[in-house]
């Protein structure tokens, strides 16, 4: 295949059914989005044997070697589907493949008669005749495949936090908190937690009642733990509303794209609304090229 071939569909099978699969918005995947994505593709990957892959030689944030993907790849069956963080990690009998989602990246299963999204690079065709596909239009993604011993070295997963609702967070963010950087600049340090974005950290700031321009030294702890308990809610509240979407055999239709959730945001994209507790407006602020959107009656 010429190099930056787009990958073409094997037929013109039109219109998008059911398994026209999930679509995400412009909004980049946090950890529900992503733990969605992993319950839907488990039941659907793991067990499964691949038996092509189809790569195109793009280069995203890491990744997508397409003669290594057919190596290591082809031939090997998934044995289990998990999450790190915002990562993905398809292990397999000789070897793992590695995701991340980026900013606009899709991992969807597909049939084979369906036509290829733009931008899809990555092309795993499972026994049975489903395919995985890796599509991601701003390339910020990782798709990477990696012998199983080397996956704990790796430098992205070898540094990341605890897990944010399974995971110690309140000893995290205690340890974390001798920083004088802005709380909400803790929050998305995947070293700190792993898995946390820009959506859910203000979200969970509001509802801690902590402003995103705190100095994290700053914070007492109870305040700390009343964050990270406020972390776990909104990213549980999260989960909850991708298992709704999920009922539906393990897919979203692309006519649903809503991409993220329908979780009701208190303040993220929200800046000039009434905030729900005092009716005050909403600000944002730029903060370390990221908006942070609060209160600051309710938020201190
Ligand atoms: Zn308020």
């Amino acid at each position: 295949m010429p190099w930056g071939a787009p990958l073409r569909s094997r037929s013109r099978a039109s219109g998008r059914g059911p398994w026209a699969c999930m679509v995400w918005s412009t909004a980049m995947p946090e950890l529900p989005e992503v733990e969605t994505v992993r319950r839907s593709l488990e039941p659907h990957l793991v067990g499964r044997r691949v038996v092509a892959v189809e790569a195109r030689p793009v280069r995203l944030r890491e990744g997508i070697e397409p003669a290594d993907w057919r190596a290591r790849i082809e031939g090997t069956r998934f044995t289990a589907l998990e999450r790190r963080g915002k990562y993905l990690i398809a292990h397999g009998e000789r070897a793992a493949a590695l995701f991340h989602l980026g900013m606009s990246g899709r991992l969807v299963l597909a049939r084979s008669q369906e036509p290829f999204a733009p931008h899809t690079h990555l092309v795993l065709r499972l026994e049975g005749g489903l395919e995985v596909r890796f599509i991601d239009p701003r390339r910020f993604g990782v798709a990477v495949v990696l012998e199983p011993g080397a996956l704990a070295a790796h430098p992205s997963l070898a540094r990341l936090g605890p897990d944010p609702v399974r995971g110690d967070a309140e000893g995290a963010l205690t340890a974390a908190a001798r920083s004088r950087s802005p709380i909400r600049s803790v929050l998305l340090d995947q070293r700190v937690l792993a898995g946390l974005g820009n959506i859910y950290a203000n979200e969970a700031l509001a509802l801690a009642g902590i402003s995103p321009l705190r100095r994290a030294d700053a914070i007492a702890p109870r305040r700390l733990a009343a964050l990270a308990a406020a972390v776990r809610q909104v990213l549980t509240a999260a989960l909850d509303a991708g298992g709704t979407t999920l009922r539906d055999g393990g897919f979203v239709n692309a006519a649903g794209d809503g991409g993220y959730f329908a979780v009701k945001l208190a303040v993220y994209g929200r800046e000039g609304q009434p905030c729900a507790g005092c009716g005050g407006a909403i600000v944002r602020r730029v903060l370390a090229g990221r908006s942070a959107f609060y209160c600051p009656r309710c938020q201190r």
